[in-house]
């Protein structure tokens, strides 16, 4: 059965028709491949005639190749399309201390990755970011570079093309685009990490039946993505899922964002470090990752403070359910390493918080986080070209891949 969005195609020019068609074909090879024209209408429910122009141009753009040819019992042999995996992303995952760069193939695969110190403010990370680009790119001489796609532990204002909210970061309001694309000639696509880690959910294709998600993002911070009706909410100045600066208690602890007793200084990695010092007492105590490891050695302590970590996760995320209703909750970040261990506090909580019907579902990313924040970055900039309004909307209008799937189901 056909689901039409009306939101979206009550306006429809034969320009977006066109590109709704294209991002549901091209949808289809990068989930299907290989695959056949004659699948591709069959699935689609496109013309065959449709469906010859499409794939036609997006050969001719490169962004599909013939694949293998295949073998039916008798007479023809059809040709099967795929995506053309010379086709990469320079992906960009910003965080405070350390900035991984990878690049990565239309599908998603990693060719290779690198991580630098963070600059200590926008200007020198301009810099350092532009070069450590250009040699990556330079490094891959064979690849046709798409675009750069960057993940930030802040809130990207469109309007405004600038960073607004990055207090763990600490550096005041950015724009990083600009000045990148002018630096290296390719286009950048900018969000906000637990954005991105939704689209990478959605994207890679481990959120297809779910339409209604977050994803939480822990992490120095801790930031909250939201899939509503199958589309990413940003909020005016692309604020929307600041859950985590919602102060719990007036009384806690200092929290970057100059408050106090945010739900993040309780469920953060560095509210893990702080739970773990203040029973060890000890001077220079150990990382995030570092602590992670004595608790999975047994160290009581080390469990202790992630025990309350997770106890501060859970009951955080009662206002994600309370605000947003989430089919489903899926979480980023290093402490999901220990998820077997901790998943039980939090799906207490998250249980008990359900008002009607059953609560919501509750899981870590399919990716190891720092693959997940990179995925996302990836989703970034392939959205842009395989989402089915992608050739008639505005460049930064964030458009799901599944609403091509939606409308084809
Ligand atoms: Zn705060």
């Amino acid at each position: 059965m056909r689901r039409m969005n009306f939101t979206d195609t009550q306006v429809a020019t034969s320009e977006t028709a066109r590109g709704i068609n294209r991002g549901i074909v091209l949808n289809l090879i990068r989930r299907r491949q290989p695959i056949s024209r004659a699948d591709l209408a069959r699935v689609s429910g496109l013309q065959r005639s449709t469906v010859s122009l499409i794939t036609e141009q997006l050969i001719r753009e490169k962004w599909v190749i013939y694949g293998p040819t295949g073998r039916l019992p008798r007479g023809r042999r059809p040709t099967f399309l795929r995506l053309n995996d010379k086709r990469a992303i320079l992906v960009v995952d910003l965080r405070p201390e350390i900035t991984t760069f990878a690049v990565s193939d239309v599908n998603g695969r990693f060719l290779s990755q690198q991580g630098i110190p963070t600059p200590s403010s926008p200007d020198a990370a301009t810099d350092r970011f532009a070069k450590k680009i250009v040699e990556m790119v330079e490094g891959h001489p064979g690849l046709i570079f798409e675009g750069i796609g960057i993940s930030v532990p802040g809130r990207f204002d469109e309007s405004r093309q600038r960073v607004v909210f990055a207090p763990n970061l600490k550096w005041p309001e950015f724009d990083l685009r600009g000045p990148l694309e002018k630096a290296t000639g390719i286009p950048v696509e900018l969000e906000n990490a637990a954005n991105a880690c939704v689209l990478a959910e959605v994207w890679f294709g481990h959120a297809e039946k779910t339409r209604d998600m977050a994803v939480i993002t822990i992490s120095e911070g801790l930031g909250v993505g939201i899939f509503s009706d199958g589309r990413l909410v940003r909020g005016a100045k692309g604020m929307a899922g600041e859950f985590g600066h919602v102060p719990l208690d007036l009384e806690g602890p200092r929290c970057s964002c100059g408050g106090r007793g945010c739900w993040e200084v309780y469920a953060s990695n560095r509210a893990a470090l702080r739970y773990y010092h203040e029973s060890s007492a000890t001077a220079n105590g150990p990382s995030f990752q570092d602590l992670l490891s004595l608790g999975e050695s047994g160290d009581s302590l080390a469990l202790k403070a992630l025990d309350r970590m997770a106890h501060a996760i859970g009951r955080g995320t009662r206002m994600v359910v309370a605000g947003i209703a989430p089919e489903e909750i899926v979480f980023v970040g290093e402490f999901t390493r220990m998820w077997k261990r901790l998943a039980p506090v939090i799906e207490a909580e998250v249980a008990a918080s359900a008002l009607v019907g059953s609560p919501p579902r509750v899981r870590p990313a399919a990716a190891e986080p720092s693959d997940a924040r990179l995925g996302g970055s990836v989703a970034l900039v392939l959205q842009r070209h395989f989402g089915p309004s992608a050739a008639g909307e505005g460049r930064h209008k964030l458009v799901s891949s599944r609403r091509a799937e939606a409308i084809v189901q």
